[in-house]
């Protein structure tokens, strides 16, 4: 009985982390949604490293809401190319990692 106890306990705190990451995912779309909504079509943004797309401040990766090549195509050949937050963080720690292995020792 132990073990039928652990595995249901198992089974439902990942049950409960699934219903938790679709409940974030849901209210990121919503977000995304109003931002969509207010700003023209010119206005969107695409990262340049990760393809991740932002309306105002939000970033979604809008592949799989693509889902067709050729609108893929076209928003990766129409949108502007920008950065987002988590790339930025990324590349600035890299470059700051990188420059401090070029300093002299002291
Ligand atoms: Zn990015």
């Amino acid at each position: 009985m132990d073990e039928v106890h652990r595995e249901l306990l198992r089974r439902a705190q990942e049950a409960v982390a699934e219903a938790t990451r679709a409940h974030r995912r849901a209210a990121e779309l919503r977000a995304f949604v109003s931002a969509l909504r207010a700003i023209r079509p010119g206005e969107l943004v695409r990262c340049a490293w990760c393809d991740r797309v932002a309306a105002g401040e939000y970033w979604i990766d809008p592949y799989p809401l693509l889902g067709a090549n050729a609108l893929r195509e076209r928003l990766r050949k129409s949108a502007s190319h920008g950065v987002c937050p988590d790339c930025f963080e990324r590349v600035m720690t890299a470059s700051e990692r990188q420059r401090a292995q070029r300093l002299p020792l002291p």
